[in-house]
């Protein structure tokens, strides 16, 4: 699994804490270099079963840099015939012949940050797209990508039901494969993080929040959408490979400012500033995942998977039965009704998708 971040957006969004920023054209050429210079070192010709290009906003280089990249990480990894290659994309950043291209470079599925139809909500989110561009772009999209993805977001400032439900009714008009649901986090450094604080935004309530979860949940099987994730919803045969990769404990390289790697027992992750990537190429912290650290992500990784952990799978990557090391987590969550054991499985129920983070805090050792 391969993951490269391509740090550059038009501009900030307003809620926005991901390592982004508004980059030049020098900047992205540099930053390109670089990266390139990042996968001939670190590239070990191993199989890559899928690739990401998440940002930020990687439709903010062009069609050449992206090929540049691509075509280093063919150079340095065996890329599958099969590979899943998918690239985040921003309504207002691509038009019909940069999807051509990309369709055209070798890239098979295409996740657009939607994020909401309603012009208010896009406007208070500072996104750059207006609700007209975003429809435009996913028709546009699905004339060259049969695998295309469209994020949505609840918790919003101002956002009522009833907005949520138009959103999610107009999904109806789009024949995309795959859904993703973010629901808003304040988080420091952001514009939102202060107007929050002066009390100028006006979020809805926890419990408004949490029905807004339960609408969608409820409401995207019938457009056709199984959730196979706390947060994703996919058509058959459309769930994302690469996210399950993180879920299920896979193996991934990150290349890029601020990305991270996983060789199976040391995580490392390369300096977020982008000035300092470019410069120093790879910078890198390192952490060894401890037998402890292994366990519990196991768990609240799988957990996030609608068909939970193996018990079974679970002994033979740890030599210890699961019941001896988080027995009191699961039966805990058993009473509560937040977990199921079926044989060998164990996986949330609907109300312990609700409530997933509840549960994953208890499978932390
Ligand atoms: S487009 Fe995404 S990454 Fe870029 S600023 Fe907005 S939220 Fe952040």
């Amino acid at each position: 699994m391969i993951y490269v971040h391509i740090p550059f957006c038009r501009s900030k969004c307003n809620y926005c804490a991901f390592n982004s920023k508004v980059g030049g054209a020098d900047e992205k050429n540099f930053y390109v270099d670089a990266l390139i210079d990042e996968i001939n070192f670190r590239g070990d010709f191993s199989a890559a079963e899928t690739i990401y290009f998440g940002g930020g906003t990687p439709t903010t280089l062009t069609l050449a840099q992206l090929e540049k990249i691509l075509r280093a990480i063919e150079k340095n990894f065996s890329v599958d015939k099969r590979a899943e290659i998918s690239v985040e994309a921003n309504p207002g950043t691509v038009d019909e012949n940069f999807l051509r291209g990309l369709k055209f470079l070798g890239f098979n599925r295409l996740s657009l940050g939607v994020q909401s139809f309603d012009d208010e909500l896009l406007k208070i989110l500072g996104r750059i797209h207006d609700s007209c561009t975003a429809k435009e772009n996913i028709l546009l999209a699905k004339k060259f990508f049969s695998n295309v993805s469209v994020d949505l977001m609840y918790g919003l400032p101002n956002q009522t039901l009833e907005k949520l439900r138009r959103d999610v009714e107009a999904l109806k008009n789009f024949d995309v494969e795959h859904v993703s649901i973010y629901g808003l986090e304040i988080e420091d450094g952001t514009k939102f993080f202060q107007l929050a604080r002066a009390g100028k935004l006006n979020l809805p309530e926890e419990n408004l929040c949490a029905d807004m979860y339960d609408f969608i949940t409820q409401n995207l099987p019938a457009l056709g959408f199984k959730r196979y994730e706390v947060s994703n919803f996919a058509k058959e045969n459309f769930f994302s490979r690469h996210n399950l990769g993180y879920w299920t404990g896979k193996k991934y390289f990150g290349f890029g400012a601020g990305a991270h790697s996983f060789d199976g027992k040391l995580r490392t992750s390369n300096v977020r500033d982008v000035k300092i990537y470019i410069e120093k190429k790879i910078s890198v912290v390192e952490e060894v995942v401890t037998p402890q650290a292994a366990m519990e992500e196991f768990c609240f990784l799988g957990l996030r998977v609608v068909e939970g952990i193996s018990a079974r799978t679970f002994e033979k990557n740890f030599g210890k039965k699961i019941f001896d090391v988080f027995g009191s987590a699961i039966e805990k969550n058993l009473r509560r009704g937040l977990l199921e054991v079926d044989g060998d499985k164990i996986f949330l129920t609907e109300r312990g998708m609700s409530l997933g983070n509840e549960v994953f805090a208890d499978f932390l050792l």
